[in-house]
């Protein structure tokens, strides 16, 4: 028994409050997983919510070559990078994302969330301004209210208001950005963006956790907008998404990479990454670099799922990326929804406040390469039927 503290008790009415208010949450334990099957709390079911956009997480060679890295160089790195942690496979990684991507050297970091907040920290100065757009990542905006610099949010995709406050602005701006938006699925304006940028002499931070390896046949979103590394000169990408294995990195100039080496402090102060993962990372990029079918079926499977809920009236939200909300709007409503989808054999995790602004609950359904034709159709019957019940009855 732990003892009832002031503390306990402010923690039991935050928690009691989340949980009249349809906000409470807890982690739902995965028994067994192989490829889009799953067993979820004794329940078989199909997933439909994982960022695994590639299929690559389970990947035999990806696990081979973790497993053959780990019985060469063992479990730990044993420090961080600048001490005695970085490894020849993080340099190797490091290149061959640097040279997948058409940019002078990339630098890894343990996590996105990492990544985010680390550059943002050591490029925003006391008197530059940080423009970020209010719908980005928690860790871009954690990352711009933590830095010395000033914070300032723009609505969401408006370009035009950036603009006028950047108009405004005295001393350097930085401008960071989702590329894919996590919760919504649409890409941020970047050539707009870019333009802009330039024009006002603002530096651009793309955050491309959810375009890397699936947009611009694989190196992500400034590809797919045709866009050059120097009208984007910080891009970040996770690796525990279409990679399927996990980190991040930073690519961009010798100049900003050597830069952050010396200012950035979740790259300074923490562990590197196991060796080994890092190995497995390289033959994920192998993989996502040559097998160009992944990305052309998935693109299939995305218009053959939004062909279909269109014909069902489902609430589509606007995106064009294999994150493909519904939109239910209301907390409790979405729970019941997702609840009855995983009678129905399919998880999909419901998305709710404080990850999406009050009041804009969805179901938010990501399609992988993993997924066959007929698994999206089976979804879309069974989204039919519940969307279709009244709120709150069982599915
Ligand atoms: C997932 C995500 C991150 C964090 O990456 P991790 O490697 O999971 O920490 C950062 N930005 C965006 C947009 C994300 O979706």
């Amino acid at each position: 028994m732990s003892r009832d503290t002031a503390w306990e008790q402010r923690w039991r009415g935050a928690l009691a409050e989340r949980q009249a208010q349809g906000l409470y949450r807890r982690p739902r334990l995965l028994e067994r997983r192989d490829g889009v099957h799953a067993r979820l709390e004794g329940r078989d079911c199909l997933v439909f919510c994982s960022n695994d956009y590639l299929g690559l997480a389970d990947h035999p060679v990806i696990s081979a070559a973790l497993a053959q890295a780990a019985s060469e160089v063992g479990t730990g790195s044993g420090a961080a990078h600048l001490i005695s942690g970085h490894h020849r496979e993080h340099e190797a990684l490091e290149a061959e994302l640097a040279d997948w991507l058409g940019r002078p050297r990339a630098l890894l970091f343990s996590t996105g969330y990492m990544a985010n907040m680390g550059v943002i920290n050591a490029l925003a100065e006391p008197g530059d301004t940080v423009y970020e757009d209010v719908l980005n990542h928690a860790s871009l905006l954690d990352g711009g209210w933590l830095s010395r610099g000033r914070m300032q949010r723009y609505a969401h995709g408006d370009v035009a208001a950036l603009d006028a406050a950047l108009a405004q602005t005295s001393g350097r701006a930085l401008i960071a950005t989702d590329a894919v938006f996590s919760m919504d699925g649409d890409l941020a304006p970047l050539p707009a963006l870019a333009e802009l940028a330039a024009r006002r002499e603002a530096l651009l931070v793309v955050d491309d956790a959810h375009g890397f390896g699936v947009l611009g046949n694989g190196p992500g979103s400034v590809a797919h907008f045709g866009l050059t590394p120097d009208q984007v000169p910080v891009y970040i990408g996770t690796l525990g998404k279409a990679l399927g294995t996990f980190g991040a990195f930073v690519a961009g100039s010798e100049t900003l990479i050597d830069y952050l080496i010396q200012r950035a402090r979740t790259y300074i102060y923490t562990t590197a990454p196991p060796p080994a993962l890092a190995a497995a990372t390289r033959a994920a990029l192998g993989l996502a670099r040559q097998d160009t079918w992944r990305r052309e079926h998935l693109v299939d499977l995305v218009a053959r799922f939004r062909d279909g809920a269109r014909r069902l009236g489902l609430p589509l939200m606007a995106s064009d990326t294999p994150i493909q909300p519904l939109w239910v709007g209301d907390a409790a409503r979405a729970m019941a929804l997702g609840a009855a989808l995983l009678e129905a054999g399919y998880w999909v995790t419901p998305i709710r406040p404080p990850t999406v602004p009050p009041g804009t609950a969805r179901l938010r359904i990501t399609l992988t390469a993993a997924h066959t034709p007929a698994q999206v159709e089976g979804l879309l019957g069974a989204l039919a039927r519940c969307l279709d019940a009244p709120a709150g009855a069982p599915g």
